[in-house]
């Protein structure tokens, strides 16, 4: 279940105008700042693979990213920015819905949540979302190797993991997968790919 290769392919602006290969895919989705960019980088194990959807014009858009030439990782654009208008909020939504609604290569959605503060509630709203229109979800938990702060709440991730995990309990059947990480210590990297594959051989 390890990374050999891994390639930019497109970006796209609709779920129609995405990889029509038939290969199948995961998406990575979170708040801005959760982390992603720097999960992909980890589990590719470059220092840039994101940075095409880091850039300006390329963060609303469907970035795939072709692995071992049999699937894809698909970079989804942030939510919950700040300074975001309205109209962009609304426009973002109708589209990464429809990705998730239609888009039939879609093994699971990797919703990251950053475990070193307390849950938000677009963060609780996204998950109940996903929960509610049954697209299958994985909770990846971002940041694991900090270490409690007042100012975040003075819990540790394991207590807001915990926390995150029963206020989102009434939207699921059964307690959706979940892997707790680290950018910076690679700490969940190999369980994602294994979790990965297992999805994948389904
Ligand atoms: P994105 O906006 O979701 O793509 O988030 P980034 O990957 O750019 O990370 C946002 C910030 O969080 C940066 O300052 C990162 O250095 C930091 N960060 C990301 N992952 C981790 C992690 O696993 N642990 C810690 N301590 N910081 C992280």
């Amino acid at each position: 279940s390890q990374v050999a290769s891994a390639e930019y392919v497109k970006s796209s602006v609709r779920t129609a105008d995405c990889p029509s290969d038939g290969l199948p895919e995961f998406a990575l989705v979170g708040r801005s700042n959760v982390g992603k960019s720097s999960l992909l980088n980890s589990l590719v194990r470059r220092k840039n693979l994101a940075l095409t959807s880091k850039k300006p014009g390329k963060t609303q858009l469907i970035n795939h990213f072709r692995i071992n030439d049999s699937w894809y990782l698909v970079d989804l654009p942030g939510y919950g920015y700040a300074s975001a208008p309205k109209d962009s909020r609304l426009i973002w939504e109708e589209f990464t819905k429809d990705y998730f609604l239609k888009r039939e290569t879609l093994v699971s959605v990797f919703l990251l949540i950053d475990a070193s503060i307390p849950a938000k509630q677009i963060d609780l709203e996204y998950a109940s979302w996903l929960g509610r229109n049954r697209v299958p979800m994985t909770l990846i938990f971002t940041k694991c190797d900090k270490r409690k702060k007042k100012k975040n709440g003075g819990r540790r991730p394991e207590e807001n993991i915990e926390i995150f995990l029963s206020l989102i309990g009434k939207f699921f059947e059964t307690t959706p997968p979940w892997i707790m990480t680290s950018s910076l210590t690679n700490m969940g990297r190999d369980e994602i790919l294994l979790h990965m594959s297992q999805l994948r051989n389904y």
